[in-house]
């Protein structure tokens, strides 16, 4: 009989889960899903770690809210556990604010913390913690840990966390923390069994999915992002806008008749690559589609994104990787391409069939002064970790 960790990523409307046998306290993934349209009927996938399908059917009920969710995720575990037994639920959360900085054992005094942080992240902090309550109601002797996107930029210099907006405002959290920190943390440890020398150098890490940004890893630590305060700076997104000069908000709301709803839809959900292409934000459908617009947002994608690579090698002060992660980054080579022609005033020379291959590879030709890698991320996987060095099982 052994011991596993779930992990969970719980969102607005879907639950994503990878499970992990501990052999010999090493973590070993043994499945992987998602429970979509939580809130409604509710359908659910999971996946072996070969890549089997192992479900993909409707739930039996519907999946009414979180607590309906969880309770369907942790039969379904229990099941598929055998004689295992489950240790402890590790949850992303994407805010640690200003204090938690490490991951953590949830209690009721951690709650009470992370639901004052809800206000830095409404659209995801509150998911990310009915999932966690659904979880104490459902197994309320289950450890649970906490695992934050915050937590991976926490050193950054005062300068590079500071605003240029009156001070009083810092003490109250108005800074920029940066996100994504789960996959960064999970990358930079990859990176470093893959290519140790350059894992100590100045390398970006590029998280280019729905949701898009830059870390730049000095001797694997974050000393920079490009997301800031929320997860809608830096670059351009699949829906989101990115990089914004403040006016344009001040603008919308006086003379566009938007109000702060308005104005959040506008830039989370109807911006980015869709708002651009007018056609999706999704970078599969522009890819395949014809039209110019299609062209310009994947353009502007690029074009930002080695844009916001230069100030991120300003920071480190040089270049010497970079990596590409997420299912843009993982997936799409010809935005992988565009992005290093942009760069390579640098040095960045791709090997253009090693780009098309992709796969988790070095990318760039021997003679680059910049290596580029593909190292697919595996957010869970930091999860787990976590989990593990809360657990003292190491
Ligand atoms: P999320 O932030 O929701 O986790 P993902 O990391 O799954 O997002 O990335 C989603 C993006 O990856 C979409 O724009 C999608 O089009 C793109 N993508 C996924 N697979 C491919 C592919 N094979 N080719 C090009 N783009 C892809």
């Amino acid at each position: 009989m052994g011991e596993a960790i779930l992990a969970l990523n719980a969102g607005s409307s879907s639950l994503k889960f990878a499970l992990f046998r501990l052999g010999d306290g090493r973590p070993v993934a043994i499945c992987r899903g998602e429970l979509e349209d939580v809130n409604g009927a509710g359908h659910f996938r999971a996946r072996d770690a070969g890549g089997v399908l192992l479900a993909d059917k409707a739930a039996p009920d519907p999946v009414r809210d979180a607590d309906a969710a969880l309770a369907f995720l942790l039969d379904w575990t229990d099941k598929h556990l055998g004689d295992d037994t489950l240790a402890c639920v590790g949850h992303r959360i994407v805010h640690g604010g200003r204090d938690f900085t490490a991951p953590v054992r949830i209690d009721d005094a951690v709650m009470r913390a992370l639901d004052a942080l809800c206000p830095l992240a409404p659209l995801h902090q509150p998911h990310n913690l009915a999932g966690v309550r659904a979880v104490s109601r459902a197994r309320p002797n289950l450890i649970q840990t906490a695992s934050f996107d915050t937590a991976f930029h926490a050193g950054h210099d005062a300068i590079v966390a500071r605003f240029a907006i009156p001070r009083r405002f810092e003490g109250d959290g108005v800074r920029r923390y940066g996100f994504h920190g789960l996959s960064y943390d999970y990358i930079s440890h990859r990176l470093a069994a893959l290519d140790p020398a350059l894992a100590r150098g100045r390398v970006i890490a590029a998280h280019l999915g729905n949701g898009a940004s830059l870390c730049a890893l000095a001797n694997g630590k974050s000393v920079d992002t490009t997301m800031g305060f929320s997860a809608l700076d830096g670059l351009v997104m699949g829906t989101r806008c990115g990089l914004l000069d403040p006016g344009v908000l001040l603008y919308l709301q006086d003379h566009a008749g938007l109000d702060s709803k308005g104005v959040s839809d506008l830039l989370y959900k109807q911006s980015g690559l869709l708002g651009v292409s007018g056609i999706s934000g999704d970078v599969r459908a522009l890819l395949a589609s014809d039209k110019p617009e299609a062209r310009d947002a994947l353009d502007l994608f690029a074009f930002r994104a080695a844009r916001e690579a230069a100030a991120m090698t300003a920071t480190l002060g040089g270049l010497d990787g970079i990596v590409f992660s997420a299912g843009i980054g993982e997936n799409a080579a010809p935005v992988r391409a565009a992005i290093c022609e942009r760069l390579a005033w640098l040095g960045v020379s791709l090997d253009t069939a090693a780009n098309a291959k992709g796969g988790e590879s070095k990318i760039s030709t021997a003679d680059s002064s910049v290596t580029v890698w593909i190292v697919p991320t595996d957010e869970e996987a930091t999860i787990v970790r976590d989990a593990i060095s809360l657990l003292d099982y190491q």
